[in-house]
């Protein structure tokens, strides 16, 4: 998945979040919301519960456009998967996405691809530096992980398994963003952590390895879970839903702000800068959540 907000188109695709399509509803969770609502409750309930737009962000568009790029190489022949055909790749891929949402057009001005398409390319180069996709043959790519925890489905959408002979499973995911520096690796560990969960929980398997491939700098994090850190993130994860519980109740959707503010779209509905959110929809929160807020519903 991509690694910025944007992710609204994330990673090629669908936003993991709760959606009308067919019933029944249920209240779930990706471990992108999971890290909003860590990061800020108030930010939480803007996307999940408001589902308020946000402008799409060149970083994350481009993302998009790079891992749709990558999926789509892998229809090509092994032995045909080069960096020029990941190039012819950009054109409809882009036109993909421009007609999913119209907006990213305003990323390039003039409608001049150019510069942009050399931005996503330069990416997709560095990716040809670390990994060979014509001796690769996926087993998955954007492949829809979901498992249940009670009330909540926690999901998500792993870029790419791949399947040894022998069964065992390499999750990996692509980031077009730079590698975290030594010592701040989990963060970027817990999105992947929780894709291993549901694949564990899917398939009877604890994968073997979890590979993060970085093109801002052309790094590649590799990690090999275990069962019991698997049991961890869930731990963590079932914290997370019952704070996101408590605050539909509540409607204690509390500020939390710190230096990720400076790229967070609502600045001016938060009150920590001045603002005042929206009156919250109780179907609203009972529609992301599963929870009925207690009347008077409480803002901000
Ligand atoms: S500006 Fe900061 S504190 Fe306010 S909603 Fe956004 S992330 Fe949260």
């Amino acid at each position: 998945m991509t690694d910025a907000v944007g992710e609204a188109v994330e990673a090629g695709g669908a936003l993991v979040e709760p959606t009308d399509d067919g019933p029944p509803h249920r209240p779930g969770l990706s471990p992108s919301r999971a890290n909003d609502f860590m990061q800020c409750p108030l930010l939480f309930r803007f996307r999940v519960v408001d589902r308020l737009p946000e402008p799409p962000s060149p970083a994350a568009v481009r993302g998009t456009l790079v891992h749709a790029v990558l999926e789509r190489l892998f229809d090509e022949p092994a032995g045909a998967r080069t960096l020029e055909a990941a190039r012819a790749l950009l054109a409809p891929c882009w036109a993909d996405i421009l007609a999913e949402r119209p907006e990213c057009a305003d990323l390039v001005p003039d409608g001049d691809t150019t510069a942009w398409f050399a931005q996503a390319e330069a990416l997709l180069a560095t990716w040809f530096t670390l990994e060979d996709p014509n001796r690769l043959q996926p087993a998955e790519r954007e492949l829809v992980v979901r498992t249940d925890l009670e009330e909540l489905e926690l999901r998500g959408i792993v870029d790419r398994l791949d399947v040894a002979p022998d069964g065992a499973m390499r999750v990996v995911d692509y980031k077009t963003g730079r590698s975290p520096e030594p010592g701040y690796e989990s963060g970027a560990l817990f999105q992947m952590r929780v894709y291993a969960l549901l694949l564990q929980r899917e398939r009877g398997r604890t994968p073997a390895l979890l590979q993060l491939v970085y093109l801002g700098d052309g790094t590649i994090l590799r990690h090999a879970p275990t069962p019991g850190e698997l049991a961890v993130v869930e731990q963590r994860i079932r914290a997370v839903w019952s704070g996101v519980r408590t605050a539909a109740r509540t409607g204690a959707w509390e500020p939390r702000p710190s230096a990720l503010c400076s790229w967070c779209a609502h600045r001016a509905l938060c009150p920590a800068f001045g603002g005042t959110p929206p009156e919250v929809d109780p179907d609203a929160v009972e529609h992301a959540t599963g929870v009925r807020p207690e009347a008077p519903a409480a803002v901000g």
